[in-house]
């Protein structure tokens, strides 16, 4: 299969990259590199494409059409995955219109370009930010959630589902063979379990990188982003999902996709931990005390947000092999450890 990867240099897209690549598949990247690691996909080429004929990579914004018919045009691909965005919840609160253009125009436009070239699987990358704050009868969170996103990054997101799930419909109606899904992830974390990619922000934002930096001794302390939330302990709740997991979801929707569906999956293990669990656990995978220091809260974090992951298990077959948070938080740890200095090390 030829797939073309959006966001291939990314954190969860030189993930999908890698499996592709080791399943034998043939990948085109397109990555703006705005936060991308150029050096994961030098990785990637060294490891799995000695030859340089099965990875091939092109630095453009999604959104720039001319080069993204070009592309699609050279590539002809099978299977489009869509990772490239803007993920940052913060920031997209106080630089809206750079989320709205990245994360919304920027991907009507490869969609766009992609059903001119004629492509007939697309998978999207969307977010459980989409879901807002649940009431608390609707968790743990299915499929059918009302979508009431409460910061501008989940608003940007969910807007391209929206436009994402018209154009299907729309294939449908005039008999084209088109497919598609938007495949909502809750926390992902953790890495390759080769050692090959990791990951790498800049800036860094995510709990578990930031708790691990702490580790390594380049952060004195972590700030509990509030501590008064209506949760067990008071800190927030979230689903960490493991990347590898994450990835072999999209192979196994991708493999399921008929012409014609479109649809929409939960992405997580069904289980959530709090800010203070996850502390816990890294004290216990890294054996370093973690002082911590209590803040106030983020804006735009909901309290609490957990899957019900029933309906990629009924469906499609696929279940998280990995719920311990040792376990997600260790494959984190083995990288940090390995590259201390994300990809420079
Ligand atoms: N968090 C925290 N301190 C930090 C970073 C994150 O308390 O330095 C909290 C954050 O408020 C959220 C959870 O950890 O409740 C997960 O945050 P992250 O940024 O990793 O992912 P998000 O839930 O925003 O996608």
């Amino acid at each position: 299969m030829q797939v073309l990867v959006t966001g291939g240099a990314g954190y969860i897209g030189s993930h999908a990259v890698q499996r592709l690549l080791a399943g034998g598949h043939d990948v085109t990247v397109i990555d703006n590199l705005s936060r991308g690691n150029r050096s994961a996909i030098d990785r990637l080429a060294e490891r799995h494409d000695p030859s340089g004929d099965r990875l091939r990579f092109v630095e453009a914004d999604v959104g720039d059409r001319p080069i993204v018919d070009a592309v699609l045009r050279d590539a002809k691909p099978d299977a489009v995955l869509h990772f490239a965005a803007l993920a940052y919840v913060g920031e997209s609160v106080h630089q809206p219109l750079r989320y709205w253009r990245a994360n919304t125009s920027a991907s009507i436009e490869l969609l766009d370009a992609c059903l001119d070239a004629g492509v007939e699987r697309f998978i999207f990358s969307s977010t459980c930010a989409s879901y807002g704050e649940p009431s608390p009868e609707r968790i743990p969170i299915g499929e059918d959630c009302p979508q009431h996103p409460i910061n501008p990054y989940g608003r940007s997101k969910l807007a391209f589902e929206r436009a994402l799930f018209d154009a299907g419909e729309a294939q449908k109606l005039t008999g084209k063979a088109f497919a598609c899904a938007a495949l909502r992830y809750f926390n992902v974390a953790g890495s390759d379990r080769t050692g090959l990619i990791g990951e790498s922000h800049d800036p860094e934002t995510h709990l578990i990188p930031i708790l691990l930096q702490v580790a390594l001794g380049q952060r004195e302390r972590v700030t509990v982003f509030g501590t008064d939330y209506d949760t067990p302990d008071g800190t927030c709740v979230r689903d960490y999902v493991h990347v590898e997991d994450l990835i072999d979801a999209h192979l196994a929707v991708l493999g399921k996709l008929e012409a014609g569906d479109v649809r929409t999956y939960n992405l997580g293990i069904g289980k959530g931990s709090s800010v203070r669990e996850m502390i816990e656990a890294t004290r216990r995978v890294t054996g370093h005390a973690i002082p911590t220091e209590d803040g106030p809260r983020r804006e735009g974090d909901p309290p609490t947000l957990f899957a019900d992951p029933s309906k990629i298990e009924r469906e499609i077959g696929w279940r998280a092999s990995i719920t311990d948070l040792d376990e997600i938080i260790e494959s984190a740890w083995r990288w940090f450890r390995e590259h201390p200095r994300g990809y420079a090390s």
